[in-house]
């Protein structure tokens, strides 16, 4: 089934976390006849929207076809002799900390693992993080505190067995098409039931038997008030409970809870609190709206400590699950392509990790401490603390809180290369030097989705003009710094292999990412590699985490955290009255490089709006599709209002989407504060105070 001419190629969706497979033609026009592939275990055949558009987005237009330097076009020589030398200069005049790698969710695995190995291993700093900052980190830090290791115990076939199944700020029917449709789908065999926990009322409401619009940052206080239920009700499971630390802690914090805060009534939070208690089989599925807050890694614990409690993890139809954004989330956290990470999960911060991993890469200098992360990079842009930056294949100009000050200081930095598929992004436009990037369907690598499955991307289509693959640009810069041994490679296979080889070592300290059975893979192994979930080692097969009760901390135990409710950062008051949430629309992806190009995707909601409630709207006087300014600390955005009571009184939503490019007025990250969770040091992009005003 591989190979270009009629035959069709397996390969996977670029889009969201779900991990599809596509079965690929070429039709000889330069485009592709997409569909799904039913072999693929994420979704046996399914497409959604997006993925089933996907064959009309691949045109040239737009397309960087050229590397550029201060925006004349160049050849490859002069354009990475210029990016090795003032990266190499940087570290020299100013040390290790002075560089930094911006990547994202949507690069493959072996992307990201020669990029994290140039920066951490060989230029010696972790300034290197990712887009996924944005997206899932706060449960990157739950997991590491209550497993030891950041594992998704859940498999997407436990969305089958589970007899209830939460939603706890996810639109899965938007966000994750088909994870939902195949729970719809087991839902009428099985009956199971579906809840929604959202202050907003999404399309994922549709079907579910309970809706829970809790008050935005309160999901701490409604699972405290379901343990202490849990508690009560005896429901405890004593067996499991004996893997399990901190209970008392994690008790007396729920008990001093208030779930009043959450502003539903008690009948509603017994009602929820009853059914879980009553059904065995329980996923809880979390996505944005726990992780997009400045109390994320706390919300993120409070689901696990149910789920420990009661020894509803690591069975079938158990679990929580965070479900995540992007294609490749999961293979970027194995790689540790973020600024507190290693490699293979393994920590920076750990001196045998540490050293193991140098001796593994032959490298000269390893940084020994955590890195910035994407808030505190783009501050150090702006501030002159870094003089080289590169940003690959993602738009924080649009796409950052504060966008309008990352702008100014992507603007301000000494050195800023982007190596994108567009040069026509407001990102791309402040660039010294622009790289041309090969494009999906161009390339070859791996993807790891949200239920630990690795699959393959593959090539399908030549890449146009001088477009080259990621981790070919990254080796070629690596070379020209000096390190011609460690980035020789000649093809992603070698990559792979180096990957894998080096998750043994993860292995042998005796965590959860051991790829190492694949450490051997030929090259025409790895082009027929069929999707397959991790561990892969010489001793374990894929196979379910913690059903034997064993985590990953030292004592082998896993860790209940006690919780307090935090309100969001910033408080509505005269000033800013309403609370701005932002997220994805059905048919878009991200800033849209690819999506708009889709005419049938633009089809579903045309331009950007503002959710706004019947009652506020009456308030300002606007009128259906009048227009609305908001404003916050930060920036204004002018937006057409949708009035709908899907959102709740003092409260907005609006897409995420727009850009300089296609709305300027639209750009609606310039109003989100940069406000972090402590822990994890993600964004709360959910909960930014505004003022709304008729326009
Ligand atoms: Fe692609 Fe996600 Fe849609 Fe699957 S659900 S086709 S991975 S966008």
């Amino acid at each position: 089934m591989t190979g270009a001419g009629c035959k069709e190629t397996r390969s996977t969706c670029p889009y969201c976390g779900t991990g599809c497979g596509v079965l690929l033609r070429p039709d000889g026009m330069g485009g592709l006849a997409v569909r799904g592939d039913p072999n693929h275990p994420a979704n046996r055949g399914r497409l959604c929207s997006k993925g089933l558009a996907l064959g009309e987005t691949l045109g040239l237009e737009g397309r960087l076809l050229a590397p550029q330097v201060n925006g004349c076009e160049t050849d490859w020589d002069i354009a990475l002799d210029l990016v090795a030398s003032r990266f190499r200069q940087a570290v020299d005049r100013h040390g290790p900390g002075s560089v930094g790698f911006y990547l994202s969710g949507q690069m493959l695995t072996e992307d990201y693992y020669v990029a994290n190995k140039l920066m951490k291993g060989f230029l010696g700093s972790a300034n290197i993080d990712t887009n996924s900052r944005l997206c899932m980190a706060s449960t990157v830090a739950g997991h590491k505190r209550a497993f030891g290791t950041d594992t998704v115990p859940g498999t997407y076939e436990d969305l089958e067995e589970a007899d209830l199944i939460v939603l706890v700020g996810s639109n899965l029917a938007w966000c994750h098409p088909v994870l939902h449709q195949r729970i719809l789908a087991t839902r009428e065999s099985r009956g199971t039931k579906l809840v929604v926990i959202d202050p907003r009322r999404t399309a994922s409401c549709d079907q579910a038997d309970m809706h829970l619009k809790l008050r935005a940052g309160s999901d701490v206080a409604l699972f405290n008030r379901l343990l202490v239920d849990l508690y009560e009700g005896g429901a405890l499971d004593a067996d499991y409970l004996s893997n399990v630390n901190g209970l008392g802690e994690a008790l007396e914090a729920a008990f001093a809870s208030d779930a009043a805060v959450t502003g539903l009534s008690d009948s509603e939070i017994t009602a929820f609190c009853s059914l879980w208690m009553r059904t065995e089989k329980v996923v809880t599925i979390f996505s944005q709206g726990v992780n997009q807050s400045t109390s994320g890694t706390d919300k993120v614990n409070a689901i696990l400590n149910c789920h420990l409690a009661t020894g509803r993890i690591g069975k079938p139809g158990c679990g929580p699950f965070s479900v995540t954004g992007q294609p490749n989330a999961m293979g970027g956290r194995e790689v540790g392509g973020l600024a507190n990470m290693l490699a293979c999960h393994m920590d920076l911060e750990n001196k045998s990790h540490r050293t193991a991993v140098q001796e593994f890469w032959g490298a000269p200098a390893m940084p020994d401490r955590a890195g910035l992360k994407a808030v505190d990079l783009f501050r150090a842009a702006g501030d002159g603390r870094l003089k080289a930056l590169w940003i690959i294949h993602t738009n924080p100009a649009v796409s950052m809180p504060e966008a309008d000050a990352v702008s100014a200081a992507i603007k301000a930095c000494d050195f800023t290369v982007v190596s994108d598929i567009t040069a026509a992004t407001d990102t791309a436009r402040l660039a010294d030097v622009l790289l041309p990037a090969a494009a999906w369907a161009e390339k070859d690598g791996t993807v790891t989705n949200s239920d630990r499955t690795i699959s393959r991307q593959r090539a399908v289509l030549p890449p146009p003009g001088q477009a080259r693959a990621d981790w070919d640009i990254l080796a070629d810069a690596g070379r020209r710094m000096g390190w011609g041994e460690a980035f020789g490679y000649q093809a992603p296979a070698e990559i792979f292999r180096e990957h894998a080889a080096l998750s043994g070592l993860s292995g042998s300290f005796g965590l959860d990412f051991d790829i190492s059975g694949l450490a051997a893979i030929s090259g025409q192994d790895y082009d027929d590699l069929p999707p397959q979930r991790w561990p892969v080692s010489r001793s374990r097969l894929g196979g379910r985490f913690f059903a034997d009760g064993q985590f990953f901390h030292p004592d082998g135990k896993a860790r209940m955290l006690p919780v307090r409710c935090c309100p969001p950062a910033a408080a509505q008051g005269r000033r800013y009255p309403f609370r701005l949430n932002t997220g994805r629309i059905r048919d878009q992806w991200h800033t849209m490089t690819r999506t708009a190009l889709a005419p049938r995707l633009s089809g579903h909601l045309a331009e950007p709006f503002a959710d706004i409630h019947p009652q506020d709207a009456r308030t300002l006087g606007v009128k259906p599709a009048g227009l609305l300014r908001l404003s916050s600390p930060h920036g204004q955005a002018i937006l057409r209002a949708r009035i709908t009571a899907d959102v709740q009184p003092g409260d907005l939503f609006v897409p995420i989407h727009w850009t300089g490019e296609t709305a300027p007025s639209a750009r609606i990250d310039r109003l989100v504060a940069a406000a972090v969770d402590p822990v994890s040091g993600q964004p709360e992009s959910k909960a930014t105070v505004v003022a709304a005003e008729r326009w």
